[in-house]
């Protein structure tokens, strides 16, 4: 097949594989509104349009020449980054600009160009340097350097670099085997140097294996002055022209330097050709799955800089909004600066699940996103981690491309309370209303999340009848904190004055609290004390109450009844979420 058609196809997929990309920003979804396609079509056609014609236009040039162009906020966060993404992005384009795609290029930007005569000579290989000295940079730092503070290594990220480091490799390998080649050199000599005989040829191979890095086998060192100074004058007439000294291409020389011992084995036709397909597939790989892997955040990255520079939750059309957050988790590069800027990120030390890293976290909601059922597991380590985050918005500060992270949190919070999984620190309205930022929630956003949690809790603790066993040690020590007084014998004085009752701000807003909220406050310091579990883990109250301390306040026996509650609550949840961690792992 020829090359020419081999490029073709490889561009087709790529082609096809970035519409694919952009047809899912469209498709997916995140939070708990619902779009159709054409609708969130229509709607970022039309905000493009405005911000078009707006002042905005010059915020979003602003933001293309300081952050996309210059990347302020990856130096500002992250100077050694930085360096290291400018080496190889910078020296990789100028790569392909000069190289891959000079054919097409070339006429038009470098009008002289030839690739053995500098300054192109010169530039091909400073590029090329640059490169490699930013893939050792990030091998260095990924791999070498221990750094607690850096999120796991992916395998995208594996890939990326070694993407990367293959083709530079190969096309090096390529050049140098080239220049030591004898049988390349004779085929230009005998196209270039016409008219020269026998005695010339040799002195100018001669002076090429002197100057050029050729081996030559059939030529013997050292070799006379007299040769080489023919040699020169041949190479003056015939060869300067399209070929600058040597040792400006510093690298490939290099390179051809280490392999002349062995050189001569690589001189034939049938290696040249192998080396160079191998370089040639490995681009076409590299160009093919391009939109499949982390070099795509080359395009997604700048559009989600520039959105999210124009784009806000006040202001902006939310259909556009969910359509920025799925495009956000493509823009994600994994450089892990949100989790080391993370508050929450030290808990990861204590308890193994990645989803408390946001970095991590991002990385697994694409699967939420596109619709697809997560198994319940799955869905758990996603809700404990998230649950987790503080709201802090330090991973949106400092995230170098921009993707407000914070904003996805809470759609992602939106889009769980929608499944059917129980969400144990979802246990009343007010955290919901919390941990999404919505000035109005539906009752039916959480309704269905709430009574699933307090299923889960209640029959965690139906069957457990007896007064001592509901308790693991562990558990009775929460209960029971020095100085706080807690556990069983905490309600032993409650009298059932009912004070409590008539001071808690929750039973007021029910118009018939005896039967909605199950238990009311004296009811719940009764079935304490007479160890009644299963009525006390599954009754409303322990749920609805709001932590106001009124109860506590008013007691005239001095009844820790608000301490009680937040610590019961502590048991059932970390009692059920640990059983139901473990009975979906026994079903995996
Ligand atoms: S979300 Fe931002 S800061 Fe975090 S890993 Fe991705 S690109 Fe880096
Ligand atoms: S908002 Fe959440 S995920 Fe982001 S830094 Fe704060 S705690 Fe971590
Ligand atoms: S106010 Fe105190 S003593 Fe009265 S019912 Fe409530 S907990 Fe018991
Ligand atoms: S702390 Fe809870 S139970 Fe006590 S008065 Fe306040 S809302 Fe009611």
């Amino acid at each position: 097949m020829p090359k020419a058609a081999l490029v073709y196809i490889s561009l087709l997929i790529c082609c096809a594989g970035i519409a694919y990309k952009v047809s899912t920003w469209f498709r997916y979804s995140l939070g708990s509104e619902k779009f159709t396609v054409l609708s969130r079509v229509l709607a970022a056609a039309r905000g493009m349009w405005q911000t078009l014609w707006s002042r905005q236009f010059l915020t979003i040039l602003k933001t293309f020449f300081l952050n996309v162009l210059f990347q302020a906020r990856l130096l500002r966060v992250a100077p050694l980054k930085w360096a290291t993404h400018f080496l190889i992005l910078g020296g990789f384009t100028m790569l392909l600009l000069m190289h891959a795609l000079g054919d097409y290029l070339n006429p038009l930007i470098f009008s002289n160009y030839y690739s053995t005569l500098n300054p192109f000579l010169f530039l091909r290989n400073f590029f090329g340097v640059l490169v490699f000295i930013g893939l050792g940079i990030a091998l260095f730092n990924r791999f070498i350097r221990r750094d607690p503070a850096r999120p796991p290594t992916s395998f995208m990220d594996v890939y990326t670099l070694a993407i990367f480091a293959a083709i530079m490799v190969s096309g090096i390998v390529l050049e140098s085997v080239k220049i030591t080649s004898v049988s390349v050199f004779r085929e230009m000599a005998e196209e270039y140097a016409t008219g020269q005989d026998e005695a010339s040829l040799k002195s100018l191979e001669a002076y090429w294996v002197e100057n050029y890095g050729v081996v030559s086998p059939g030529l013997a060192r050292p070799f006379s002055p007299e040769s080489l100074a023919e040699g020169k004058v041949v190479h003056s007439v015939n060869c300067a022209q399209c070929h600058s000294p040597a040792r400006w291409a510093f690298m490939d020389y290099a390179v051809a330097r280490l392999i002349t011992p062995v050189a001569v084995y690589f001189d034939g036709d049938a290696v040249r050709s192998t080396l160079y397909y191998v370089h040639f597939f490995i681009c076409l790989f590299g160009l093919a799955y391009l939109p499949f892997s982390k070099v795509f955040h080359l395009f997604t990255s700048p559009i989600c800089l520039l959105a999210n520079a124009v784009m806000d939750r006040a202001t902006s059309n939310p259909a556009n909004l969910m359509t920025k957050q799925i495009l956000e988790l493509d823009a994600c590069t994994h450089c892990g600066t949100c989790t080391r800027n993370c508050s929450m990120a030290f808990i990861h030390r204590i308890i193994p699940n990645a989803n408390i890293l946001p970095s991590e976290r991002l990385a697994s909601l694409k699967l939420l996103a596109s619709g697809q059922e997560l198994s319940v597991r799955d869905s758990l380590v996603i809700q404990d981690g998230l649950n987790l985050c503080t709201n802090c918005k330090q991973c949106t500060l400092v995230c170098p491309v921009g993707i407000n992270l914070q904003d996805l949190w809470f759609s992602v919070r939106e889009t769980l309370v929608g499944r059917d999984i129980p969400n144990l620190l979802v246990l009343s309205p007010l955290s919901i209303y919390r941990g999404m930022r919505k000035d109005h929630i539906e009752i039916t956003c959480y309704s269905r999340p709430i009574s699933q949690a307090r299923k889960a809790i209640a029959d965690e603790f139906e069957s457990s009848g007896q007064p001592r066993s509901v308790y693991t040690p562990g558990e009775e020590k929460v209960l029971d904190t020095p100085g706080i007084h807690l556990g069983q014998d905490a309600c032993a004085d409650c009298f059932r004055c009912m004070t409590c009752t008539n001071a808690c701000p929750i039973v007021r807003t029910h118009t018939q609290p005896g039967s909605e909220l199950d238990l009311l406050p004296h009811q719940l310091m009764q079935a304490v004390k007479l160890r009644l579990w299963d009525l006390v883990f599954s009754s409303k109250m322990l749920w609805e109450c709001l932590g106001c301390y009124k109860c506590q306040e008013y007691c005239p026996m001095g009844v820790p009844a608000t301490d009680l509650i937040f610590a019961l609550r502590n048991v059932a949840i970390s009692r059920t979420s640990r059983n139901i961690f473990q009975k979906t792992l026994e079903t995996l």
